[in-house]
């Protein structure tokens, strides 16, 4: 395989990039001067040796420094933050969900990344979570409500049935809330496609 054949097809494994787009990002790439391929490669390099995933949210995140005082190193932002709402917990299928939600601007509670979605509960297919670390996560902590934002998929169907089971295994107690995004994110749709406004309302009024 030549390496215009060989970059294609590693592009062609990005999210939403098919073969055409693929082979534009190459020959996009083949005219740029050497200098900005150093940056890029110097950048792709960077992000995996400088992120790092949050011990209690799972959010990639890079370390900030610490000689200033400010972060410990394990946790990201959005954990260390001390006027985030300690009691809410909202969990997500994935990273850009986790985006979605904060770019709303309207929630101010913690989150937990489970990793994906699953079609069954079969337990190959269960193992790709992090129902483990869910179960810890809800034990250590003194959560008033935890809100089940997985995608109105069948796949994010079928894990929100998962999950409630998992929380209630952990805090059986009948008065513990969970909920659910409101109805408003198109059917089959995803949250990180869904604009501000579908979010932001279907986060206010989660039931
Ligand atoms: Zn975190």
């Amino acid at each position: 395989m030549d390496s215009i054949d060989k970059l294609i097809n590693i592009f062609k494994k990005f999210p939403t990039v098919g073969s055409r787009t693929a082979g534009r990002f190459v020959y996009y790439l083949m005219k740029l001067p050497k200098e900005r391929i150093d940056e890029l490669t110097s950048a792709i390099i960077e992000l995996k040796n400088k992120i790092k995933l949050c011990q209690l949210c799972f959010n990639p995140f890079e370390p900030f420094d610490t000689a200033q005082g400010k972060g410990n190193g394990l946790l990201c932002p959005i954990c260390q933050n001390p006027s985030r709402n300690k009691n809410l917990l909202c969990i997500v299928e994935k990273e850009t969900d986790l985006l979605s939600i904060e770019s709303t601007k309207k929630y101010n509670g913690l989150y937990f990344i489970l990793g994906g979605t699953v079609a069954t509960m079969r337990k190959e297919d269960m193992s790709q979570l992090r129902i483990e670390e869910l179960k810890k996560r809800i034990r250590g902590n003194n959560f008033s409500e935890i809100i089940v934002a997985l995608n109105p998929t069948p796949e994010g169907r079928t894990t929100s049935v998962l999950v409630e089971s998992t929380i209630k295994e952990v805090n059986p107690s009948p008065a513990f809330k969970i909920t659910h995004l409101a109805k408003g994110i198109p059917v089959g749709g995803e949250l990180e496609y869904a604009d501000e406004e579908t979010l932001e309302s279907a986060l206010e009024g989660r039931k």
